[in-house]
């Protein structure tokens, strides 16, 4: 089983299946971030697809859990995402189908999986298990997507109750067995099924009993996230301001977590994104956004229907702004959500 601690320099290993397209896009897309374009010619190599935006939990710091999210709630209809994915899978190499909801609750997973799993790209998404029907269980091993991501914080129902609002440790740790369980009578070695759990103050002392029960029950992986702060207000508000309001859940030991804990700001400040050259995020809707964490639609790049041309968005005016912003010229006016990043450090991951 591989421990993975995302505060120490990880490395995560994916498969990828052989692609001459994506290999050609991969040099032509880096070499433009590296030259700092305004343009790209060429598709994202990393695409974020939020299959539902509503989750069910609500954790304390999480911006859907908050009830932060300004957004409509809604799914990705399976005609849209065919659509998306028939004009960027051909270039991913990989694929998250989660941002902040919870994609067990989409009534049309399996398609759009079996959509998802006609493209070579590495393919996960994560879940708190809470909501894994007799039918679904046998459809998710069988998609050949690459990995679930369990999220289970801690090793107690008591520690997984400081965070996970509304969720059941007991269900979440019930289906994960099961999850296991039936992978192995399929015979599949797909999904890889990895268990993640957040480090904030609680499942700090009990990341030593996550690893046992994890090796125990049979999962592939345990990942160790480093809890982000008050991302809702992430572009509104200064680092000390965000880090005022969530500073109680900062694990005690500053080695665990991705900020600095004077002045909330990320840890090394960063002031770099590549997001901008090589990733896109887009919500139910068709919203576009530059990354995970944009949580606001006045924020957003753009909208794809099933009839956008792709790049009236990926090279529009938002998306030139924001390059045009990480490569230090202000030739463009007006605000783009990108700034805040600048002056304030860049979200890593
Ligand atoms: S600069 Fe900030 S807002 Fe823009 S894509 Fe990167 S992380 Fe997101």
């Amino acid at each position: 089983m591989d421990v993975i601690w995302l505060n120490r320099n990880p490395s995560i290993r994916y498969t990828y299946r052989p692609s001459i397209r994506r290999a050609v896009n991969n040099v032509l897309v880096g070499l433009q971030a590296r030259l700092r374009t305004r343009r790209v010619v060429g598709y994202p190599r990393h695409l974020i697809v939020d299959l539902v935006n509503v989750c069910g939990l609500a954790c304390p710091i999480c911006p859907n859990g908050r009830g932060e999210i300004p957004r409509q709630p809604g799914i990705m209809m399976p005609s849209l995402f065919a659509s998306i994915m028939k004009t960027m899978g051909p270039y991913l190499y990989t694929l998250t189908l989660t941002n902040w909801g919870e994609p067990l609750r989409h009534p049309q997973l399996l398609d759009l999986l079996a959509i998802a799993r006609s493209y070579p790209c590495y393919i996960g998404f994560s879940s708190n298990l809470q909501h894994l029907p007799d039918s679904l269980l046998d459809g998710l091993i069988r998609s050949g997507i690459d990995e679930i991501g369990i999220s289970i914080d801690g090793a107690t129902a008591a520690t997984y109750n400081h965070y996970r609002i509304g969720g059941d440790f007991n269900t979440a740790l019930t289906n994960l067995k099961r999850l296991v369980t039936r992978r192995r009578e399929l015979g599949s070695i797909t999904p890889k099924i990895r268990w993640q759990v957040l480090l904030n103050r609680y499942t700090e002392p009990e990341t030593g009993a996550v690893e046992a029960l994890a090796r125990e029950i049979g999962v592939d992986s345990v990942m160790f996230i480093p809890i982000f702060i008050d991302i809702s207000r992430m572009f509104t508000h200064t680092p000390a301001e965000r880090l005022a309001r969530d500073r109680h859940w900062l694990p005690r030991d500053p080695d665990m977590s991705f900020y600095d804990t004077d002045t909330g700001r990320l840890k090394g400040d960063p002031r770099f994104c590549n997001k901008i050259w090589d990733t896109m995020v887009i919500h139910p809707d068709g919203a576009v956004s530059p990354c995970c964490a944009v949580i606001d639609p006045a924020d957003d790049f753009g909208r794809l229907t099933e009839g956008t041309d792709f790049n009236s968005i990926w090279n529009g005016p938002s998306y030139r702004m924001a390059r045009s912003r990480m490569a230090g010229r202000r030739s463009d006016e007006g605000h783009i959500v990108c700034d805040h990043c600048l002056q304030n450090g860049v979200l890593i991951l």
